[in-house]
């Protein structure tokens, strides 16, 4: 069983770096973290960092240790929420001793000497809070309780996606009996800043929608620079578009200096097949791709509009 053997081999271990996705979002910190958390105080003995690169709009959360390269040498690499090693923070996860992964998306990557994946689970901080009951005699604090309730809830969009189950909801139950402000963390979270609100209201005066219910946004360099927002930022835009009837599947192109980043979403229609044909990934139903010129755009747009005709928007499935 995948929890035993990771508990095993965080005794085995006294340095421990843990590790999750470039461009974090609240479950990325929040598993990363929030397992950090559960092992320092469980093991107290023990040396554990958490590394990759901060992103100012979520170093409410956690902070990232910075750490020189031989701490690598011997160490446990535990590495969450990652499902591929292209989107590993900190490439130095391979000068560890033994790597584990811990993760909720596709398998598509399987690697790591062990490794733990379960796709039903909303999100991975769900996973590390099922770790924590599931091992022997360990010990969750106020800060971990905080860090894993912000990243089911940031994965789960407030518990309004599907992937928010029974256990989901049981888990989280459990958290807010641990001592944090849970509305100082909405607010890091969900609080944007007035240009954030602003591009907002450009997307929403600007987005497309056609008969099948594609949506399409285009965030040039231009626009990003009108409204001074950063290509990070866009994350906290994306899921603007996601209350609006007749659309079922979207994608925002944000042009970068060295690529095009797509960002894809849906509400039924599968659509990391499509990411996956452009250097891409992630979920059935919010996923990501690199693409490096406008005319891959219109391709990326026909894709979906061929996994859109296949939908019965009747039914809400596939058609016959
Ligand atoms: P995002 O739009 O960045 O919030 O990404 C949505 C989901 O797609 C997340 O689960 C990401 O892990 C995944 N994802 C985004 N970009 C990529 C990529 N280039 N390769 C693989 N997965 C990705």
């Amino acid at each position: 069983m995948s929890i035993q053997a990771i508990q095993q081999a965080i005794e085995e271990y006294n340095r421990i770096i843990i590790h999750r996705h470039v461009r974090p979002d609240p479950d990325a910190l929040g598993s990363q973290a929030g397992l950090s958390e559960l092992i320092k105080a469980s093991y107290p003995e023990k040396e554990v960092y958490v590394v990759g690169e901060d992103d100012p709009s979520l170093t409410f959360m956690v902070k990232m240790d910075k750490i020189e390269d031989h701490v690598f040498k011997n160490a446990l690499i535990i590495i969450c929420d990652t499902a591929n090693t292209e989107r590993i923070d900190d490439v130095r996860y391979k000068l560890g001793a033994t790597i584990i992964k811990i993760d909720h998306h596709p398998n598509v990557d399987p690697y790591g000497d062990l490794s733990w994946v379960d796709t039903k689970a909303s999100s991975t901080s769900e996973m590390i809070y099922d770790f924590y009951l599931n091992a022997e005699g360990l010990t969750l604090n106020d800060t971990a309780a905080r860090l894993l309730y912000g990243g089911i809830v940031g994965d789960t969009g407030r518990f309004l996606f599907p992937s928010t189950t029974k256990k989901t909801l049981q888990y989280a139950a459990e958290l807010v009996t641990y001592d944090f402000d849970r509305t100082k963390l909405y607010d890091g979270i969900y609080n944007v800043k007035d240009h954030i609100a602003r591009m907002r209201g450009y997307i929403l005066q600007n987005f497309t929608l056609d008969e099948d219910g594609l949506s399409v946004v285009k965030l040039t360099k231009d626009i990003l620079e009108k409204f001074n927002v950063s290509p990070l930022e866009t994350g906290q835009l994306v899921g603007t578009l996601g209350d609006i009837e007749g659309i079922l599947t979207w994608v925002f192109f944000i042009e970068e200096t060295d690529q095009i980043r797509v960002r894809l979403r849906s509400k039924g229609p599968i659509i990391n097949e499509v990411a996956a044909k452009y250097n891409g990934g992630g979920h059935p139903l919010a996923s990501g791709a690199s693409i490096y010129s406008w005319e891959d755009a219109q391709k990326v747009i026909q894709d979906l509009r061929q996994t859109l005709k296949k939908w019965d928007r009747g039914t809400g499935s596939l058609s016959q």
